[in-house]
């Protein structure tokens, strides 16, 4: 066999990985990621992460679920970071597994500062963020030369589930031509208003992708004045997340996911093959499409 000349890092008994596990689809992941999911003892993960990505943890990885939907009990943030140091100094190799990047509105800071107190080494590997994967598999592209030079990502939810009160919506309303919002279903009546009380105009468009990147994806473009409404009629269900500004227009022309019934349908093949391509390079003129 060729060697790729690809060397990852050995996961280490006695040490954490926060690891991102991207917004569902499990093509999303980086090899880190499936890495250090075929390493790992034990896995503690959230709500978020999809059950097709739990497939690929090694079958005899202890798994702790740490999430806050589907009607479990929640698990408080300082217990899970006071757990993973647990683990982490009983020698396992333990794999923090999140939803989208740890380090975007994640709480991977605040674990990753417990371990720092507590001197258990730690590697952080990123993950594709959901606002921009939605909004990508949405057709919409989060910059673009015409529309904007710079992109601001916002929370509608504070650690207390009230709206956050350190958000200025002038600055954002006047500053911020795309707005990825996260967490922003319960409040959309509440920030709309402010964006719009600041001088963004109600015709702005936005777009709602929930579930973004997995086959229960579903998209809902409104514009900034009526979107609180539309996502009430329409049952909208987080998680989603909301992209506000001239670039959800590009949809139109970009969405690329769901194009015009004379386009082929895409074909699939099992991911088993697809590694077979990546690790077995014997013969590179070999296909197995
Ligand atoms: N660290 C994550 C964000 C966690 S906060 C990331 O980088 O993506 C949780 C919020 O993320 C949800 O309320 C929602 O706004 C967004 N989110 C996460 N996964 C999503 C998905 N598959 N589709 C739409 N929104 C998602």
């Amino acid at each position: 066999m060729t060697t790729l000349g690809l060397d990852f890092p050995v996961f280490e008994p006695g040490w954490v990985w926060l690891v991102g596990a991207g917004p569902g689809d499990p093509g999303l992941l980086t090899l880190h990621a499936v890495n250090a999911m075929q390493q790992a003892d034990i896995v503690v993960y959230d709500a978020l992460v999809d059950d097709r990505i739990l497939n690929l943890l090694r079958s005899d990885a202890k798994r702790v679920y740490a999430g806050k939907r589907g009607g479990r009990p929640s698990s408080k943030q300082t217990d899970i970071s006071l757990q993973l140091v647990d683990y982490a100094k009983q020698g396992l190799r333990v794999l923090r597994l999140k939803g989208g990047d740890p380090f975007v509105f994640g709480r991977g800071g605040e674990e990753g500062l417990t371990l720092v107190q507590h001197n258990v080494p730690f590697r952080v590997v990123p993950g594709i963020t959901a606002g921009i994967a939605g909004a990508a598999y949405a057709g919409i592209p989060t910059t673009h030369r015409d529309c904007n030079s710079s992109v601001t990502f916002v929370t509608g939810h504070g650690s207390s589930g009230e709206m956050p009160d350190n958000i200025n919506w002038a600055a954002l309303a006047k500053g911020a031509p795309v707005l990825v919002m996260y967490m922003a279903m319960k409040h959309l009546r509440r920030i709309s208003s402010e964006l719009m009380a600041n001088g963004r105009s109600g015709d702005e468009p936005l777009a709602v992708i929930n579930q973004a990147t997995t086959p229960n994806q579903g998209i809902l473009i409104s514009t900034l004045a009526n979107a609180a409404d539309d996502v009430e009629k329409a049952g909208v269900e987080p998680p989603a997340v909301c992209i506000l500004g001239k670039v959800v227009d590009l949809r139109d022309r970009l969405n690329w996911l769901s194009p015009q019934d004379d386009v082929k349908a895409v074909r699939h093949v099992p991911f088993e093959q697809v590694l077979d391509l990546i690790t077995v390079p014997s013969d590179p003129t070999a296909s197995n499409y």
